[in-house]
């Protein structure tokens, strides 16, 4: 960055407090209530013509750049509102809201030591904590951006276990592989199959039971059948917490058919991952998660942490090095001062990467593990509470009898579809009506519940974190 003056540096300071203190003032201090908009919704073309997004030859002044920052907060979805329910996140915990801007503050880069001894240091320790929790005595693992890449990580793993050639030559030589996943699973592991050369139709979807949980015997069945047909299974992913429906695979009959075929078991739990910390559910809905040979979590989730904050972890020490390793010689040397073992950039697909490990623990330190467990166990409770709510209202109705992680999904039927045949028409109208009624809440202030109809066919029930 080209040198400034001293009363240059002291003006863009004073407007960095500045904006602290508008988000202080609009965010922190006064977050939005029931009665008021989750937001002041625009078509795009009229946020176009309302907001000054052009890029101009010549600096703005910071009056003018203010404004801009109070228009950025005004045409946002306020996550802070109570009526926020959309799926999976919430306003950010302030503890870890404070570890995002210590870390943007500090602005460094996770790739060597040097550049971030703290953060080196401390993702290690806590990932080794959760793999203590997990019930792994070892293992490795690295904070990826988002649930979907630490899938990708996991896809990519399990071919380097299986075929570590395929690093260097390629998958033409390994055989036709094939991954399986369960039809409620999560989109992104179609995209990990694009994104790693596998090819989306080689993700073999296995059927799924009424609950939206993989049908291990069908899982047996379509390897077998693959196998027949000349092909290789190396990856199952199985799913802790579905995004829809909530549901846990059962990770010890999985296990159990992963080690027969000799294939990767991973476990998604970007969602359900955070049932770790509660004892109580944990028993339920973790079963067997030990014997998975990867796994993803998202903190961003149910936990409350801000965005994005996720952890892929493995049981095998060595390999994520081994598997993305590129050991560029201008950044990874190895006649360093230090331990260049700590430089663990290179176990990444990245080269500069984030800081995300600073909002997990500072909010893990603050609540400490009974405070998080707390958290989760609440959530768990509010979302039964929300389902006996559901089971008494006229025109609701629950799509599945049981709460699984802490989804509560429901139809809404309304008084003009009540009390008839529930025809193949029956369904597309109903289907017509939830249409509808977004549109209407878009535009409207409504009741509590009726808000909630914002997602007719799923919704999720995040923590009430003001409310614990
Ligand atoms: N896995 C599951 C089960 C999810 O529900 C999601 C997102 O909703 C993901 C993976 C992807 O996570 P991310 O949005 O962080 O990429």
């Amino acid at each position: 960055m080209a040198s400034l003056s001293r009363e240059a540096l002291q003006q863009e300071n004073k407007f960095v407090m500045e904006t602290a203190k508008l988000i202080e003032k609009e965010i922190l201090s006064s977050p939005p209530t029931r009665k008021e908009k989750v937001i002041n919704f625009l078509h795009p073309q009229e946020l176009i013509d309302r907001v000054d997004f052009k890029l101009n030859e010549s600096g703005m002044n910071q009056e003018q750049l203010l404004k801009l920052c109070k228009d950025a907060i005004k045409y946002s979805v306020r996550t802070s509102n109570p009526m926020f329910v959309n799926q999976l996140y919430h306003a950010a915990d302030p503890y870890s809201l404070a570890g995002s801007w210590l870390t943007e503050a500090l602005n460094t880069n996770q790739h060597t030591f040097e550049a971030a001894p703290f953060f080196i240091v401390l993702e290690q320790l806590l990932l080794r904590e959760v793999r203590s929790i997990i019930g792994w005595e070892s293992g490795d693992g690295i904070f990826a951006p988002g649930g979907s890449i630490g899938n990708m990580y996991a896809m990519t793993l399990a071919r380097h276990h299986k075929y570590p050639e395929a690093k260097r030559k390629g998958l033409a030589q390994c055989g036709h592989l094939v991954a399986f996943t369960s039809d409620e699973a999560h989109y992104s592991i179609k995209k990990s199959a694009n994104w790693i050369g596998l090819g989306m139709d080689n993700v073999i979807t296995v059927k799924t039971n009424e609950f939206g949980e993989m049908i291990p015997a069908e899982l047996d069945f379509a390897m077998v059948k693959a196998k027949s047909e000349g092909k290789i299974p190396f990856f199952v992913n199985a799913t802790c917490g579905t995004t829809v429906l909530g549901a846990s695979d059962s990770f010890v009959a999985v296990g159990e058919i992963c080690k027969k075929h000799d294939v990767w078991m991973h476990i998604d739990a970007a969602w359900g991952g955070s049932l770790l910390l509660s004892k109580k559910h944990r028993k339920e809905s973790l079963k067997g998660v030990e014997l998975a040979d990867s796994i993803v979590w998202n903190p961003h989730k149910m936990l409350g942490a801000s965005l994005q904050c996720t952890l892929f972890l493995t049981k095998y020490q060595n390999l994520l090095k081994e598997c993305n390793s590129a050991s560029a010689t201008y950044l990874f040397q190895q006649d360093k001062f230090y331990d260049t073992q700590y430089d663990t950039g290179d176990k990444s697909m990245q080269c500069g990467r984030k800081v995300d490990v600073l909002k997990l623990w500072l909010m893990w330190k603050a609540r400490g593990t009974n405070g998080l467990e707390h958290l989760v166990d609440n959530a768990c409770h509010q979302a039964l509470y929300f389902q006996s709510l559901i089971k008494e209202r006229p025109g609701f109705r629950l799509v599945i009898p049981r709460v699984q992680c802490t989804n509560v999904c429901f139809w809404y039927v309304p008084p003009s579809l009540r009390g008839q045949e529930e025809t193949e028409e029956w369904w597309k109208e109903l289907g017509k009506k939830r249409l509808l009624l977004m549109y209407k809440l878009e535009e409207t202030e409504e009741s509590f519940l009726i808000n909630f109809c914002l997602i007719i066919v799923y919704l999720l029930l995040v923590l009430f974190y003001f409310s614990v």
